[in-house]
């Protein structure tokens, strides 16, 4: 070492010295996911820390399992460990007040990820997409698959699924769904046979497949046994899956029953083979190398001095403050655009869905 030292001049030395903390000159950014069970949440943490690390950052990102005290007690530690900014995908929105307290404190600044973070005033931008914009593309793209796969039904049998209560995205998913599909339960184009419907009742607590498809078993038990089902409103590929499972437990798909129109979100990879299978009809891509994108460039606005880019200062109120967010375009996909969405932009290999 000492010799290494004499031998090197005084500049080459330094610049040795510094390799490792030059990666990192601009902080550190803590990443709190919510949890490792959707693929969509794996891949926007990679993509976060592919894009800080180009960035000049050095990143802790972590996982909570969908356990609230979980993923609070993540975000202390990294505040403790020392972090320069938060990005963080709630589980719960509302939980989260107390510990952005004490960011605010430290002066860390905090970027709500994909989810809105509510009942806080130390939230400094939010990075989505259009959530609205989801709900009316899965209702769209549901009533397109109706069209095609039951021409001829006098009324189209439709049961309508939410995302999480605690989600904010969950009620946007669904406001934009119903903006589609309402007027057509008022003419009589579409009938909900259960009756089943607004976010209190049809609900889905932290996205869980297993709770929707056991809904979807009750469904068909109570209602369905002289009714045929023609399509679901699912708001996301898990649940879409637990819906499928339990049509095809009573016969959809097969013989003279065909699989009803079943809509998703966040094309991951089962659901995209289901929808080349005809299982699912739909589900809506979410580019989220494109969100970690937009993320990073406002947190190094933050810590850099610069202008966060953002293009909505109206839709996101959390409660305390309209929270100014950056809203991408989410894209539906049905077996015709499958390829060119998800292949030719390289998200997917072809291997990855064949
Ligand atoms: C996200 C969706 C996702 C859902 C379940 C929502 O907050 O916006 O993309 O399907 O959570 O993980």
């Amino acid at each position: 070492m000492n010799f290494t030292r004499r031998a090197l001049g005084a500049t080459a030395m330094a610049a040795v010295l510094m390799t490792p903390a030059f990666a990192q000159k601009n902080g550190t950014i803590g990443i709190s996911m919510p949890t490792k069970s959707s693929a969509r949440w794996i891949a926007d943490g990679e993509n976060m820390v592919q894009q800080f690390e180009e960035a000049g950052y050095a990143t802790d990102l972590q996982y909570a399992e969908d356990d609230i005290p979980n993923q609070l007690a993540q975000i202390e530690n990294m505040l403790t460990k020392g972090v320069d900014a938060l990005v963080i995908a709630a589980i719960d929105g509302t939980t989260l007040t107390n510990v952005l307290a004490n960011a605010a404190a430290m002066d860390v600044p905090v970027v709500a990820y994909d989810r809105l973070i509510r009942d806080s005033g130390d939230v400094s931008y939010y990075a989505t997409f259009d959530n609205f914009q989801v709900g009316v593309q899965q209702a769209n793209t549901l009533v397109q698959g109706l069209e095609e796969r039951f021409p001829d039904a006098e009324t189209w049998n439709v049961e309508l699924f939410g995302g999480s209560p605690d989600d904010n995205n969950a009620y946007f998913f669904y406001d934009g769904a119903m903006s589609v599909l309402q007027p057509m339960i008022d003419d009589g184009r579409v009938t909900v046979v259960s009756g089943q419907s607004g976010m209190d009742t049809v609900g889905t607590l932290r996205w869980d497949g297993s709770v929707a498809q056991a809904r979807m078993d009750n469904l068909l038990s109570a209602n369905y046994t002289d009714e045929t089902v023609h399509g679901v409103l699912s708001p996301y590929d898990g649940l879409s899956i637990g819906i499928i499972s339990s049509l095809r437990g009573v016969g959809y798909g097969s013989g003279d029953m065909p699989m009803p129109i079943v809509s998703g979100q966040d094309a991951e990879i089962p659901s995209v083979k289901a929808i080349m299978r005809g299982d699912q009809y739909s589900t809506i891509f979410k580019d989220t190398r494109e969100l970690a994108g937009v993320t990073v460039g406002m947190v190094d606005a933050l810590l850099q001095g610069g202008e966060p880019q953002i293009n909505d200062t109206e839709t996101y109120d959390n409660g305390v403050m309209v929270v100014p967010s950056y809203l991408l375009e989410p894209v539906p996909v049905t077996e015709e655009n499958i390829n060119s969405v998800l292949i030719e932009s390289g998200y997917y290999d072809a291997s990855d869905i064949e």
